[in-house]
């Protein structure tokens, strides 16, 4: 998700607690021997940071998502340090800023850090990204937002700008075994999805799968999605022996989990394409996704505000995808 959408994202997000201020650098935790989660989040009046994976290959580190604030790069680079490895590969799952705006400087830090991602940035890069900013920028000094979330914007105005720096040395256009670093992973397209081209990657030595914004807590980002490919995608997640699967936003999850995601995904495009009420849909979600987003009530509120506003507002309102989904 990238929330640049202002009206959208802060009507949704507008009741979140004050909180102070002083943001430290995520802390890795270990998923499996060589894999590392360093978790994004959203921090009140923030706009969100993905979680990073980070897998130990024969030549460095493979970095799966490079997050959105410079503190969330910072944990990455001090892993990366405290390690004494260097960054050998950025895989990008999509092209959300949340995902990607860290990739200039983890490149700068490592030049020989090649990017894996797939091509859809480009058509973002003239459309959706200088859109959102443009309609954002009003916004900017109107005495409308809070300073950390005109921070923020001013920091996604300046890596848009940079835009050319987050495409890909290396444009994913298929799924296959591929040799990053040396270490063997598949890495998947998964078309028409959360974005135009998702990435997600298995790495079957471990069995984590990198899932990126396929998976999203508390509710599904679907702001650039196309309902049946996001759908089909998962089936083919779930296709795969993975033994944890690492969503773009939240904890990682068991096999048994991620299923019970990906049910609950399908019901509610079910949902959102009947004539259900928006609020059935969303407690529908809510219910079925209760055991995987923990137990802080807020949490509960947002799923449910967040479901309705994609059910209504998103895809009831352009046929069942979001605007910027161009699948036929
Ligand atoms: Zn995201």
């Amino acid at each position: 998700m990238k929330r640049l959408a202002l009206t959208a994202c802060l009507a949704v997000f507008a009741p979140m607690p004050a909180a102070a201020d002083a943001p430290t650098p995520p802390k890795p935790q270990a998923l499996a021997p060589g894999v590392w989660l360093i978790p994004g989040g959203i921090l009140p009046k923030r706009q969100p940071d993905g979680n990073t994976v980070i897998f130990a290959a024969p030549k460095g580190l493979v970095v799966v998502d490079t997050g959105r604030h410079r503190w969330h790069r910072q944990a990455i680079l001090e892993f990366a340090r405290a390690q004494g490895r260097p960054i050998v590969a950025i895989v990008n799952s999509h092209w959300h800023l949340d995902h990607v705006s860290g990739n200039p400087d983890l490149k700068r830090a490592y030049p020989g850090a090649k990017v894996y991602a797939s091509n859809a940035i480009d058509a973002a890069l003239t459309g959706f990204l200088p859109k959102s900013a443009e309609q954002a920028k009003p916004y900017l000094g109107s005495g409308k937002l809070p300073p950390e979330t005109e921070e923020d914007l001013r920091a996604d105005f300046a890596t848009i700008d940079n835009g050319r720096a987050l495409k890909p040395d290396a444009p994913v256009t298929a799924s296959g075994v591929r040799s990053l670093g040396g270490l063997k992973v598949q890495l998947n397209l998964a078309p028409n999805a959360a974005t135009d081209g998702d990435v997600w990657l298995f790495e079957p030595k471990s069995g984590v799968a990198a899932v990126g914004d396929l998976v999203t807590l508390p509710a599904p980002f679907l702001d650039t999605a196309c309902a049946k490919g996001w759908k089909a995608a998962l089936d083919r997640v779930w296709a795969t022996p993975f033994r944890i699967a690492v969503p773009g936003h939240g904890a990682p999850m068991t096999r048994a989990q991620f299923n019970s995601y990906r049910r609950a995904f399908s019901s509610l495009t079910d949902c959102a394409a009947s004539s259900r009420p928006k609020a059935e849909c969303a407690a529908d979600w809510s219910a079925a996704t209760a055991d995987l987003r923990g137990a802080d009530p807020q949490e509960a509120k947002r799923a449910q505000g967040m479901t309705e506003y994609y059910v209504a507002d998103v895809l009831r309102a352009h046929g069942g995808n979001s605007a910027y989904c161009t699948a036929p």
